[in-house]
Order: structure tokens, then C-alpha cells, then sequence
């Protein structure tokens, strides 16, 4: 577990009797929600009721097997799960046809069979628990599903929900379950525990575009950021003056999640108009791939492309399709050189 997770598992180990059936684990992505919960459900479904490592559902856990815990998300998200968690997920993943793409949304079914394994006896341990993520990947009909076991969960049940984006739920799931609030670690401490990782360059930005999850910064690290960086600004300067298509930059920067390829055009754009503004656009390095990519264009349109962008990062999130909203922001840049004479 992470050590900005720690206090948090204490206290939530230490008042688990007196909690609510419903939990809802809510932070940004990338923070450790998920090891929490599952930590947490070890706990519940030991014998002894701490996670002993020796009893026979503590061992099944181990193992992935123990059937009183149940894992239920959505394709988009499952697909970055690993270790226990991705093999309990496995168990309810819906069957999928090879050329079918991965769903962003958590379905009606997965919801239902949720509902029907906290309606049986726990098989092995005393209690079953289910863990639902990401909730706001729930549609109205799921989640009005969810709220009749919230509002009447059977005896010995725990469910346990993770979201990234708890303003996008019912208000009324809200209400239902109690928040446990996941907040990123201070920067010196997330600044040590990447510094532990290899990483002391650039730590602030990465984590600034990691929305102060320390792993998912050290993701952009291993990404290779500056190396991104320097490609995003060759990507902007392409679209601008129409020598890119969008749907072909998209398809690019498909693996890098889309929260981080906009919030790096963002970047990009803001040093290209800081540039435009004072007309000092340095020459050498990355950015000088942008010189003279500014003829015919309106800087009133790039500051809306830059607004058009921000917009999108803000309200990214991982139900949306990765690939719309990253050609989205690519036609956005590519609509610039729209103007040009061609
Ligand atoms: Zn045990």
C-alpha cells in the first residue's frame, strides 16, 4: 500500500464496525482507491478479522479465489488493473468478441449480478463484500439499481464504491453511502516517495500533470515526458498548418491517457502564445519546431483552442471515449489552419 494510504486504512480499519454497508471511496485516479479497498475487504473477510495471512478465506484472497469477494468494473478501467485486483475482476468481466471495443460504462448486468451475490450467504468467509469501480461509469439505470441495495443492503454485506469523479454521481448514491475522501500527499512527501523512485527531474510539472498522484506521475515519467513534450509540439505545429490530420495524431497518442495529452497541448499552446506575445519564440530546443507556424492565424483562435482544450481536460474522465475526445482536441488544432489559403 502506499504510504499516503496508511493513516487513511488505519482509520478506516479501526472504526469498521461502526461504518455504513455502502463506502465510497472518492479521489482523484491513480491515488491507490483500489489497493485500499482491497486491503480493507481483507480485513472484513479474514476469520479473525485482521487480515491474517493464515486463515482459509485470507488464503483464497491470496490467491485470487476466495469467492466472497466480488470485483465488478468496467472494461476501460479493468483493462489497467493488475495483480489480485485484476483477477478478481476477471470473475464478473462481461464476455467480450475479439474486435469489440473495450466499454467505458459499467453495465445494467454487471449491476444486477452485483445486487444477486450480496442477496446469497457468504460461501467461505462471514461477510461477502463487493468492490464497484469506477462509479460515475454507472449510467441512471445502473445506478438506480445500486441505490435500492444501498438503501437495503442484506446483513453481512459491504459494498464498497470508487469514483474519481464523485460530482458526475446521483445525488441520491451520495447520500446512501459514506464518503471516504482519498486526497493526493503533500508535495514533499509525493517529491520523496518519486525520489525513492529514480525520479528528481521535473517533479512538479509531472506531478502537476498527474493531478498529484505520485504513481501516475511516475508513469509520465517512464512515458518518456520531456520526449512527449518535444512530439506534442511537433503535433501542434503539424495540425496549424494542416501538413497532420487529426484522426492520424489521434490515433498516436492513444496509449497516453488522454487527460495528460491535453492538459500537455495546454502546455504546448500556452508557450507558443507567451512566445507570439512578446515575439520571442527561442530558437533551438523543442518549441522552435512552432517558428513561423503562426503566419495567417488569428491569435484570438489559438487563445480559444487553448480554452477549448483546458475545457476538456478539466472535465475528462474515464467514462468518457478516449479516442472522441482525443480527436476532438486534435480537429480543434487542426481547425486553425482552416483559414489558410490551400
Ligand atoms: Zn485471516
Amino acid at each position: 500500500m502506499y504510504p499516503w494510504n496508511e493513516s487513511l486504512f488505519e482509520q478506516l480499519k479501526t472504526s469498521r464496525e461502526r461504518l455504513p454497508h455502502g463506502l465510497l471511496f472518492a479521489g482523484p485516479n491513480g491515488l491507490g482507491k483500489m489497493d485500499v479497498a482491497l486491503e480493507f475487504a481483507r480485513v472484513e473477510l479474514c476469520a479473525n478479522k485482521t487480515a491474517c495471512r493464515a486463515c482459509q478465506p485470507c488464503q483464497l484472497f491470496e490467491a485470487g479465489s476466495l469467492p466472497d469477494l466480488h470485483l465488478f468494473a468496467a472494461e476501460v478501467y479493468a483493462d489497467n488493473l493488475s495483480g489480485l485486483a485484476e483477477k478478481f475482476s476477471l470473475r464478473h468481466m462481461p464476455e467480450r468478441k475479439k474486435d469489440r471495443k473495450l466499454r467505458p460504462t459499467l453495465t445494467i448486468d454487471q449491476i444486477r449480478n452485483a445486487i444477486e451475490v450480496l442477496a446469497k450467504r457468504p460461501h467461505i468467509a462471514s461477510s461477502t463484500v463487493a468492490i464497484i469501480a469506477p462509479a460515475e461509469a454507472m449510467n441512471v439505470n445502473s445506478a438506480n439499481a445500486l441505490l435500492k441495495l444501498l438503501e437495503e443492503p442484506p446483513a453481512d454485506t459491504r459494498i464498497i464504491l470508487l469514483t474519481a469523479a464523485p460530482g458526475r454521481l446521483l445525488p441520491t448514491i451520495l447520500s446512501r453511502a459514506s464518503s471516504v475522501d482519498f486526497r493526493p500527499p503533500a508535495d514533499s512527501e509525493a517529491a520523496a516517495w518519486l525520489a525513492g523512485k529514480g525520479v528528481r527531474h521535473g517533479v512538479h510539472e509531472l506531478l502537476r500533470l498527474a493531478d498529484g498522484a505520485p504513481p501516475r506521475a511516475l508513469k509520465l515519467h517512464e512515458s518518456g515526458f520531456m520526449k512527449v513534450h518535444g512530439e506534442l509540439v511537433g503535433e501542434v505545429a503539424g495540425l496549424a498548418t494542416g501538413r497532420r490530420s487529426a484522426v492520424d495524431a489521434a490515433k498516436t497518442w492513444a496509449k497516453l491517457g488522454p487527460k495528460a495529452v491535453l492538459e500537455g497541448l495546454v502546455r504546448v499552446i500556452d508557450d507558443w502564445l507567451r512566445a507570439l506575445h512578446t515575439a520571442n519564440l527561442p530558437a533551438g530546443g523543442q518549441m522552435s519546431q512552432l517558428q513561423g507556424c503562426e503566419q495567417g492565424l488569428s491569435l484570438k483562435d489559438i487563445h480559444a483552442v487553448r480554452a477549448h482544450l483546458a475545457r476538456s481536460a478539466s472535465t475528462w474522465d474515464s467514462a468518457l471515449d478516449a479516442s472522441l475526445v482525443l480527436e476532438d482536441a486534435f480537429l480543434a488544432i487542426g481547425a486553425l489552419s482552416g483559414g489558410k489559403a490551400r
